[in-house]
């Protein structure tokens, strides 16, 4: 079966390479693809946005199923039109996306179907959400409605801070047209962790836990980015709780979404903060998360494209996960300046050596080829991935490979998996 993968980032590596592994692929094509996709596959140069393109060359290549990595082209119906070209494409359809392209559409889903979430209000003028916001003696998050490459959200201490994440968003607009509305929510304490899930409409079928580590500095602290690394399993997530995350979040959205008529397949990814209250959703994504989906990847044991086409056909009742039990470690190389303003074109050296390594996949993100070599060319550049015998382990494995790995200005957070290590490590 020949398979067209969306996407150029490092989620997409992963993507690939465990695509690659699959006894059923024939061809595996990747639109655009990175130097990393491009040892699993073919690249293509098509743009992740170019629907029509896409479309047009799975028709003339054969392509049995497109796979969708990111976010915008699932927003604006890449699955719809592959479907109305007779061709399977995993993701949801355009009108179940907006869980997560349209935060104030998932906030009416959470509070029609009561799942648990922060109280929040949705605002259309800069004044009214000024007002608010003003009124209240409590830290705010400030969220822009749309879709703002995971950096649309501000987690305010004082209502001043959160006028002006307001005012960035909807006066300034920072993000376009992402931010026309703006959410105002309450700002939830506690852990956070990314639940994902196959869903094909009506069954679910939970993937292993992970947790991504968002703000650029050690210690959470500095402006949100893209995510700066992950780790699975969360030890945090215990049994019982997980078996509240499945009732309380996931079957109550899967129905929800099926009486909205936006039925929901593809991956369903729940970001929940831990309160003291219990699991509280703070946001939906409708695809694999980045970087989460490069330790999650490097633990599953089965045919990850039988799966995705169980999920197409509505038959995930019949395939089995099988995982590794091994945690995994994702640390994720950064160009300096990043989530502002960085260089691109920097060598990237030590990627041979690193990847020589046992159990550490260096996939690759923001990378470009010249002149036969590999330089950086965007802010998230590598997600250094290892496996080890315990969390603790599997860090060290992951600090161990970026070391051996350098372009100037790269920066890492040195901390990741630190909130799941246990003290006896
Ligand atoms: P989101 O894209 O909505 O997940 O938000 C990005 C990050 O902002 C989350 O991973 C949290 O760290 C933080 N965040 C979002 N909503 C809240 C909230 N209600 N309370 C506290 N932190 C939040």
């Amino acid at each position: 079966m020949n398979v067209l993968l969306v996407g150029s980032g490092g989620r997409e590596h992963a993507i690939a390479w465990r695509l690659a592994q699959s006894k059923k692929l024939g061809k595996l094509h990747i639109a655009p693809g990175n130097p990393g996709t491009a040892q699993c596959g073919r690249n293509v140069d098509i743009g992740s946005e170019d629907v029509e393109g896409l479309v047009d060359f799975a028709k003339s290549n054969d392509i049995a199923l497109a796979v969708i990595g990111p976010e915008n082209p699932l927003a604006a119906g890449i699955v719809d039109a592959f479907e109305r070209a007779g061709i399977k494409a995993f993701g949801p359809c355009a009108g179940a996306a907006q869980l997560e392209a349209d935060k104030a559409f998932a906030k009416q889903i959470m509070r029609s179907n009561a799942i648990p979430t922060a109280e929040s209000r949705a605002f259309d003028t800069f004044a009214d959400a000024k007002a608010y916001i003003a009124s209240r003696d409590e830290p705010v998050v400030v969220k822009a409605a749309g879709l703002a490459a995971g950096k649309g959200v501000f987690v305010c201490d004082d209502p001043a801070d959160g006028i002006l994440a307001a005012e960035k968003i909807m006066i300034d607009r920072i993000f376009g047209d992402a931010g026309n509305v703006v959410i105002v929510e309450d700002k939830l304490l506690g852990q956070e962790v990314s639940i994902l899930a196959f869903v094909d409409g009506r069954n679910i079928y939970v993937m292993e836990t992970s947790q991504d580590h968002k703000p650029i500095g050690d210690g959470d602290t500095g402006p949100n980015t893209g995510g700066m690394g992950a780790y699975s399993p969360a030890p945090i997530v215990t049994e019982p709780l997980m078996s509240q995350i499945v009732r309380e979040v996931l079957v109550p959205t899967v129905d929800g979404m099926n009486r909205n008529s936006t039925p929901y397949r593809g991956v369903l990814y729940a970001g929940l903060m831990m309160t003291q209250a219990g699991p509280r959703v703070l946001e939906f994504n409708v695809r694999f998360g980045d970087p989460e989906t490069q330790p999650i990847l490097m633990r599953l044991k089965s045919d990850l494209l039988e799966v995705m086409c169980a999920v197409c056909d509505g038959r995930l009742d019949e395939v089995t996960l099988e995982w590794d039990p091994r945690p995994a470690v994702c640390v994720v190389m950064a160009s300096g300046g990043y989530p502002a303003d960085y260089e691109k074109g920097k060598v990237i050296s030590g990627l041979d050596a690193a990847a020589e390594m046992e159990d550490v996949m260096v996939f690759h993100a923001g990378t470009a080829e010249k002149d036969g070599q590999i330089v950086t060319a965007g802010g998230r550049v590598l997600g250094v991935t290892a496996m080890g015998a315990t969390i603790a382990d599997a860090k060290a494995n992951a600090y161990r490979a970026v070391d051996m790995i350098d372009f100037e200005g790269a920066y890492c957070r040195r901390d990741i998996a630190d909130k799941a290590v246990s003290p006896a490590e």
